[in-house]
């Protein structure tokens, strides 16, 4: 059956994130051979629609207002409602990021639908579409059908692959007006607390630390194996706890759940809470001096080890390469 879905896309520091073109894959096997709109709200925006429409969006609708420069869950459910109601979507696509896990129950009980949330895989079998997701903190999956109504759906960021981007796709791109009001919030200024780098969510390659890194000055042999595999620093809550670094870096259970290619632990033990947040990563290397640590359970190669000697190893061969 051929629908119509809406696939939201995210813009952070001035560039759409992977996950936009991710909504658009999962949309076009909901889809099932019918219409992919991508979404993209905010104060000025316009300009990125092309890229949605490269990456495979049918069409692209946008809504600006200058209300809209920074998220609100009230501005973006307006905008949101406001698409909506013009498209008459049969689905909607978000991110299962911060946003779209504010903003996906919020739209899902105004329009009084049901919500399948942080889906890893969308498949089509038996003429049913069938969602993945992790269940008790990612040591189980389950599959869930929608029976009934709209298809509402949150992705887990880097688990859908997105459409090969080509240049020559094009489609309309329609501006929609809203009148953004009566925000209860307002966002004023966004500070940021962490230092430039790729976003954890997002990225392809994480070298994380725990506490057997000792101190801050500990994760600085980390910080340089990541720069040269082009990845991202994170930790554990043993390592933030400890002050070694910040907690916008923590990965599991109560931080950030991530699933990056490779995920490189170093002196993490493995708490059932970490592996929450890393254990579906693609190819996960364990570092650590003790053989016996839980992580090793769920490791594809371990190194027992010194870290501070085996890491900067590490980052000289992967320099030759
Ligand atoms: P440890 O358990 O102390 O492990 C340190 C490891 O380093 C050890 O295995 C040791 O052998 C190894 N080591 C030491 N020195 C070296 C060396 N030189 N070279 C190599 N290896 C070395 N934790 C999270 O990570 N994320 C969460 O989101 C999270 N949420 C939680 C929520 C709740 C409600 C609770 C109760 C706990 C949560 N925790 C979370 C904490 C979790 O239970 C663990 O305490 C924590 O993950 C341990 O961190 P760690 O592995 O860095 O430290």
């Amino acid at each position: 059956m051929a629908r119509k879905v809406l696939a939201l896309a995210e813009i952070r520091d001035g560039s759409l994130r992977n996950v936009s073109f991710e909504t658009i894959a999962a949309a076009k096997t909901i889809a099932q051979g019918g219409e992919v709109v991508s979404v993209l709200v905010g104060e000025s925006v316009q300009s990125y629609a092309n890229e949605l429409l490269f990456h495979g969006a049918d069409r692209v609708v946008v809504v600006e207002h200058t209300n809209l420069k920074h998220y609100t869950s009230d501005g973006y459910s307006q905008a949101l409602m406001a698409v909506v109601d013009a498209e008459k979507p049969e689905g909607i696509v978000f991110g299962h990021t911060a946003l779209g896990k504010d903003l996906s129950p919020k739209l899902a009980i105004k329009l009084n639908s049901g919500l399948v949330s942080d889906v890893v895989s969308v498949e089509e079998a038996g003429g049913n579409l069938i969602f993945t997701r992790p269940i008790y903190s990612g040591k189980a999956f389950e599959k869930k059908i929608v029976t009934d109504g709209m298809i509402f759906v949150t992705v887990r960021p880097n688990n859908i692959q997105p459409l090969e981007r080509d240049e020559s796709r094009s489609g309309e791109v329609k501006a929609i007006s809203v009148d953004i009001k009566d925000l209860r919030t307002i966002v004023k200024e966004v500070v940021r607390k962490t230092a430039e780098g790729i976003d954890l969510s997002e990225a392809k390659v994480i070298v994380a630390g725990g506490r057997g890194v000792k101190s801050a000055e500990g994760f600085k042999p980390l910080q340089e194996l990541a720069e040269v595999l082009g990845g991202a620093v994170g930790a554990s809550r043993g390592a933030c706890d400890a002050g070694y670094c910040d907690y916008s870096l923590q990965i599991g259970q109560t931080g950030k759940v991530v699933t990056p290619d490779l995920y490189i632990a170093c002196g993490i033990s493995g708490a059932i809470q970490h592996l929450a947040g890393m254990s579906n990563s693609k190819v996960i290397v364990a570092i650590n001096k003790d053989p016996e640590a839980n992580i090793f359970k769920v490791a594809d190669y371990g190194i027992v080890g010194d870290l501070f000697e085996v890491v900067p190893l590490l980052t000289e061969e992967f320099k030759k390469l």
